[in-house]
């Protein structure tokens, strides 16, 4: 079936019901005007996870499991020594001490690698190494600390507990333990357990492609020059690293003119990838063929426009028979990052198996007031400051959506719900942090 096609005006900043935004309603198999809520539902539902690849351990950090990883050997394979010293038997040295010392012959010697050559008998004692197998017969480790460090014959000056020094074997995993289990984000504690089990490769979900549209006849690329009526087009480079953050793979599909023939052929190019993200001409301007072209190759639009600031409208639907995502993002600036981010982003996190799909929230308190009109939940960027009271949000200065450098002045997204028209400062709200990398930094005492 094909999908409906849109028949209303451009959507401007107005509340639903209102005479500029017409009310919210089904058309076909479309939808418009869905909560933020619904239309992640509606994104979620429609994504798969990607199956496996193989990959070299060495490369598998933040990728996701999909196998368990069961362990084909045993560490420690012994016994061993978690000490430089001697291996004793301890009834050897009982009552021994640094006031009462006593002497044992030295009557081989087990470096780290090797193996020992015998039994320890009673009344001997074996030089040792960390890591180095313990002999039969030993049952504890004297530190060489605790010696003279003889070489024939050894003072022995503590009276060592049972096992004292000794790493027994398996403690770290046996044989058929079960060590990692799917769904887990490798890290470099997981990368060397993977080592020391002796994997080289790995299963792990595939990373979606991302094929990044930008539309706009005023639109030039970074390294043009740009007249008075052009705009320098900066959406393909935030989404693009957006991707990346998170380890999609991006594809940039270039800047197409408003142009149903230019949007085509570009558009054509991505349609080989798990999602299609195109900012801009996703509404129903004069020019905006962005969407005339998705219906033409075959994209299914499952819903346009979220009850949101910035980003209402942003349009979703799906290329059948691929299942491939489609997402037009709006192309203001901060729209484009703030829908990545809410729709896009846990879209591709769960084609990579991740099962926390969301950005981290935190509770704050707000350092300004903010009103706004009922009916769109706000996404308001703020910068954040940890004070003796809490972490105190304030709105990061002038929240157009066409001010991109709100984004760096700011470290996260205050989410002000849909009914709220106003808030004082000091209220609590939610923030998805956005900047991890803030964390790091000193001056904010996080
Ligand atoms: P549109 O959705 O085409 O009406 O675009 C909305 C606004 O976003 C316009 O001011 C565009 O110039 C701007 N815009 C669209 N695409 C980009 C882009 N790739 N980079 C920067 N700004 C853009
Ligand atoms: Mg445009």
């Amino acid at each position: 079936m094909r999908p409906a096609r849109m028949t209303r005006g451009r959507v401007g900043e107005g509340v639903p019901g209102s005479q500029d935004c017409p009310s919210i309603g089904t058309v076909g198999l479309m939808r418009e005007g869905l909560t933020l809520e619904e239309a992640q539902k509606l994104i979620l539902e429609a994504t798969p996870t990607l199956g496996a690849e193989t990959i070299s351990a060495s490369d598998a950090a933040g990728r996701v499991l999909v196998d368990p990883i069961v362990s084909m050997r045993r560490h420690p394979p012994a016994d061993c020594s978690a000490m430089d010293g001697y291996a004793v038997r301890c009834e050897d040295l009982l009552g021994t001490s640094a006031e009462r010392p006593r002497k044992l012959p030295v009557v081989f010697e087990v470096p780290a690698g090797g193996h020992a050559a015998r039994a320890l008998e009673a009344g001997e004692t074996a030089r040792i190494f960390t890591g180095a197998p313990l002999p039969p017969g030993a049952d504890a480790v004297v530190k060489q600390e605790d010696t003279d460090m003889g070489v024939e014959r050894v003072e022995m000056r503590v009276e060592p507990a049972l096992r004292e020094h000794v790493r027994d074997g398996g403690e770290d995993f046996e044989i058929g333990d079960r060590l990692i289990e799917p769904g887990t984000i490798l890290g470099a504690s997981h990368l060397g357990v993977l080592a020391s089990v002796g994997r080289t490769v790995v299963s792990v979900h595939q990373r979606p492609q991302v094929a990044i549209l930008s539309g706009g006849d005023e639109l030039v690329e970074p390294d043009r020059p740009a007249d008075q009526g052009q705009i320098v087009s900066s959406n393909s480079y935030t989404l693009a690293a957006q991707c990346r953050e998170i380890g999609a793979l991006p594809i940039y599909l270039g800047i197409a003119e408003d142009r149903p023939e230019a949007i085509e052929k570009r558009l054509r190019a991505g349609l080989g990838a798990d999602a299609l993200v195109s900012s801009a001409g996703v509404s129903v301007g004069d020019h905006d063929h962005v969407r005339e072209v998705l219906e033409k190759v075959g994209c299914q639009l499952r819903f346009w426009g979220v009850l949101m600031k910035p980003g209402y409208p942003l349009a979703f639907g799906i290329i059948e028979p691929t299942g491939q995502l489609v997402f037009g993002l709006p192309g203001n600036p901060v729209s484009t990052a703030v829908t990545f981010e809410q729709f896009v982003r846990p879209a591709l996190r769960k084609m990579m198996g991740h099962r926390a799909l969301h950005r981290p929230v935190i509770q704050a308190q707000l350092g300004d007031s903010i009103r706004k009109r009922a009916g769109r939940l706000h996404f308001v960027r703020v910068s954040l400051e940890k004070t003796s009271s809490g972490i105190v949000a304030t709105p990061a200065g002038n929240q157009s959506s066409g001010v991109l450098t709100s984004m760096i002045r700011g470290q996260g997204l205050a989410v002000i719900p849909l009914e709220v028209e106003s808030l004082e400062a000091g209220a609590e709200v939610d923030v998805q942090i956005l900047d991890l990398a803030f964390f790091d930094r000193e001056e904010r005492g996080f």
